[in-house]
């Protein structure tokens, strides 16, 4: 079968990239992906899924593909995401994006063509597993809203495992990268309004002045990552923007700091806002100032599950070959909403190689690379051919 699976995949994927090629011309932001959304449910129709659902959680698409004993077998689901990023395209490619300002930059074409590339083989194979596998296409990713509202939406209702992929530039085709246990960190935002005094600038002894505050506020900030939490614990605390005045002579009332707080662990994650606070306070309050946090919480660390990752390695060692299966050493401090699935079932996210020359993500040039298609397709078909077996049925 291990021949027979590898020829199907072959078979089917010029079309999956085709797809790919497709959904790059015509990108959508996050919560706009209206035409992609409908290209897909059109896609999974034509392959006669089992289930379909449209306009979850926003323009989110969930299918179903049944193999044998649905009643006792398991359900394995598998994201995609499908939302593009607001950046222009730079590149010459025959299937460069067709709407200004808008580009496919983070590779979501190739995580939705390779799922509905692995739904066509599912469709095929039904004979071959027990249980049933739902296929989550989902929308909003990059503002990480997307996966918690499909996952509201119910589509992680009876889901026993949940799998995902990102390409991953700098990793080579054919490759992929694995970590268990943390792999991407939380992501959270904050604005700091100082509000002081203003005054003439050049009598600044008149003022409160809310810029030299913001300074002091800025070192005094990294300290929590350099005094308050131990080396050994990653934790990262970014200002990011910095807004006040609108004069040279002119000390302003108010200064505005914002940033991101990224961490590994939950329970990090929940001191953080409580020493940005009292640090901030604080300091405003030894400079006669008052100040207002506004803490966002975002998503939450990725953590995957340390058996599905045992599966996917021995998965992609059996089909990719020996030293295909590259272990990552430690985690990103970049952020995956793939973390929301995580409450639910135990899951896995995986990088896919796109190859070591493609640029960065999120960069003008970034295109996600078509020989990686298969190579999605193949993991995650084996990962359900896998996981859904009878013997865990049993
Ligand atoms: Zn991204
Ligand atoms: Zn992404």
């Amino acid at each position: 079968m291990t021949h027979s699976l590898s020829e199907l995949i072959t078979s089917l994927a010029p079309d999956a990239i085709a797809v790919r090629h497709h959904l790059h011309a015509h990108p959508e932001l996050s919560n706009e992906e209206e035409q992609t959304s409908k290209f897909v449910a059109e896609r999974l129709t034509a392959l006669g899924v089992d289930t379909l659902r449209t306009g979850v959680g926003g323009h989110g698409v969930v299918a179903e593909i049944r193999g044998n004993q649905i009643q006792t077998g398991q359900t394995l689901a598998l994201r995609a995401d499908m939302d593009a990023l607001p950046i222009q395209e730079l590149s010459s490619l025959p299937y460069c994006s067709t709407k200004p300002g808008v580009m496919h930059a983070c590779g979501h074409d190739g995580h939705t063509a390779t799922l509905l590339g692995t739904a066509a083989a599912l469709t095929q194979l039904r004979g071959e597993f027990t249980g049933t596998v739902r296929l989550i296409f989902q929308p909003a990713e990059e503002g990480v809203q997307g996966a918690t509202r499909m996952c509201l939406a119910g589509v992680m209702d009876g889901v026993d495992r949940v799998v995902a992929l990102h390409g991953w530039p700098g990793l080579a085709i054919g490759k992929i990268g694995t970590k268990p246990g943390a792999m991407m960190a939380s992501s959270d935002t904050f604005d700091l309004v100082i509000r002081g005094k203003g005054a003439h600038a050049a009598q600044p002894h008149n003022s409160v002045d809310p810029i030299v505050i913001a300074a002091h506020l800025v070192t005094a900030l990294q300290t929590i990552s350099s005094r308050e939490v131990s080396p050994t614990e990653a934790v990262v605390v970014t200002i990011a923007q910095i807004h006040a005045g609108t004069a040279y002579n002119v000390i302003p009332t108010e200064a505005v700091l914002k940033g991101t707080v990224r961490c590994l662990t939950n329970e990090l994650r929940e001191q953080i806002p409580v020493r940005i606070e009292a640090i901030a306070k604080n300091l405003c309050a030894a400079f006669r100032a008052d100040c207002e946090l506004t803490y966002r919480w975002g998503t939450k660390p990725t953590v995957n599950d340390e058996s599905v990752n045992a599966l996917i390695e021995q998965i992609g060692q059996e089909a990719l070959g020996e030293g295909s299966v590259l272990r990552l050493l430690a985690p990103s401090m970049g952020a995956e909403d793939f973390a929301a699935y995580l409450d639910y079932a135990p899951g896995c996210m995986f990088r896919l190689g796109v190859g070591e020359e493609v640029t960065n993500l999120h960069t003008p040039t970034y295109n996600f690379s078509d020989g990686a298609v298969s190579v999605g397709m193949e993991m995650f078909t084996r990962i359900a051919l896998k996981t859904l077996t009878s013997e865990r049925a049993a």
